[in-house]
């Protein structure tokens, strides 16, 4: 059986795991392996929306993505190629019901040094023009925030792991994890067409299929794989590319704008999350979402009135029960886990490959204000699950 040998084994050729290798082999780490099953972004990845925001509860995450936020500002020297960054602004709405929660996020947020303001109605009919405010009381704009490309990112970041030292193997999935026979240590793994690779340490950032693989390590991922509906809508009338991304608290809808004046929409509202295999599920929206969604969309933007849909897919989201990553070591020495990003990895991603490359060269955290050990799994057994600290009534999740 042919064999190879190599530092960092990382599961998956997602945004997470190429971002990881582009940064681990930046940090001087020779020998890194990137196992895809598919092609590099072929998963939720080549799927997201790029929302760019930084609008957390929880500190850690809002510091990460104002510190990758600044990555894709600059993504021409950062990642050495357009990653389809557009910085539109980012606005979050509420009602009344949600205003306390938003002044308090919004402090947390000045205090780590984010750009965000508080806005009324009047500013944001004049950033959205010909939205409906009637039923909003409050908003936080971003002027920095945004939306990118996750496909056109993910690929930047293989080609600067690749042109650096690092293997991007795709359409090689990864059968089984190997750990020494007492199980306290992983050793490597073997591909699905039995070459075994041996590795000192093993990265599993493989999104929900990260649950089947470190079972075997012995190690329980609380991951469940979330469907979720995308709709693109085509306005009759000329609608404006640079209107801000919108995050709407009361309708639980986000949108945001497409380079090709079309509206992207997608839903917020987690009450009844619709869990599938994520080998197998229906890519359209159903006839429900798809009314729901359209009236949401008459009701907040009377100008789409009248707009058609142009198209709609879905995707999935690798959730945790509180709907934030796991990330860090887990079960035998050696390996890693960076999955279960629960619809929001996106704007993360650049900070936290270069967390997770930090620490497996035994660095301390590159980001200012945020450390790995909040992602622990072990949270879960000890109930300590990571929550915002200014939770919104009826839309605590992801944010
Ligand atoms: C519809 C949608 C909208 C989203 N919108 C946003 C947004 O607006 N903002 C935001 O921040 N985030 C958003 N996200 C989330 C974000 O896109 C993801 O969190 C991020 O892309 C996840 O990257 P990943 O590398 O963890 O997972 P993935 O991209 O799923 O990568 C995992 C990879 O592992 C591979 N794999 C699986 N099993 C094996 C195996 N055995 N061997 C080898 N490879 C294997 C898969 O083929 C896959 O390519 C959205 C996601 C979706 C689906």
């Amino acid at each position: 059986m042919a064999t190879m040998t190599t530092d960092v084994l990382i599961v998956g050729g997602g945004l997470v795991g190429v971002s990881t290798a582009a940064a681990l082999v930046s940090y001087g780490v020779r020998r890194v392996v990137v196992a895809e099953r598919d092609t590099v972004a072929s998963g939720a990845t080549g799927k997201s929306s790029g929302v760019v925001r930084c609008h957390y509860g929880v500190p850690e995450l809002a510091a990460m993505a104002w510190w990758s936020l600044a990555r894709f500002e600059n993504a021409m020297d950062v990642f050495g190629a357009d990653v389809g960054f557009h910085q539109v602004g980012y606005v979050v709405a509420v009602n009344a019901s949600n205003e306390s929660p938003l002044r308090a996020n919004v402090a947390l947020h000045r205090k780590l040094g984010i750009d965000v303001d508080l806005i009324g109605a009047s500013e944001l009919r004049a950033l959205w023009p010909g939205i409906a405010t009637d039923d909003l009381s409050l908003a936080a704009y971003e002027p920095r925030g945004g939306y990118g490309d996750a496909y056109s990112l993910a690929t930047a970041q293989a080609k600067r792991a690749r042109a650096a030292g690092a293997v991007i193997q795709q359409f090689m999935a990864v059968r089984e994890l190997r750990t020494t026979a007492d199980g306290s240590r992983v050793t490597g793994a073997v591909f699905g067409d039995g070459t075994e690779v041996a590795a000192g340490t093993v990265i599993v950032a493989a999104g929900p299929w990260s649950v089947g693989l470190v079972a075997a390590a012995g190690v329980g991922l609380p991951i469940r794989t979330q469907r979720e509906m995308v709709l693109l809508v085509e306005p009759r009338s000329r609608l404006s590319r640079m209107v801000p991304v919108f995050s709407d608290l009361v309708d639980l809808q986000y949108s945001r704008p497409e380079r090709s004046g079309q509206l992207l929409v997608g839903n917020s509202d987690h009450t009844s999350p619709e869990y599938v295999d994520p080998d197998r599920y229906d890519n359209g929206a159903s006839p429900a979402y798809l009314e729901s969604a359209v009236n949401k969309i008459a009701g907040r933007f009377p100008v789409l009135a009248d707009a058609a849909l142009a198209s709609s897919y879905a995707g999935i989201y690798d959730v945790t029960p509180d709907y934030n990553p796991v990330i860090g070591s887990v079960g035998p020495e050696g390996l890693l886990v960076a999955a279960g990003f629960s619809g929001h990895g996106f704007k993360i991603a650049p900070a936290v490959g270069e967390m997770v490359a930090s620490a497996v060269v035994g660095g301390d955290s590159p980001v200012p204000g945020a450390a790995l050990d909040v992602f622990t799994l072990s949270r879960f057994a000890e109930q300590r699950p990571l929550v915002s600290r200014h939770p919104y009534a009826g839309a605590g999740e992801m944010r």
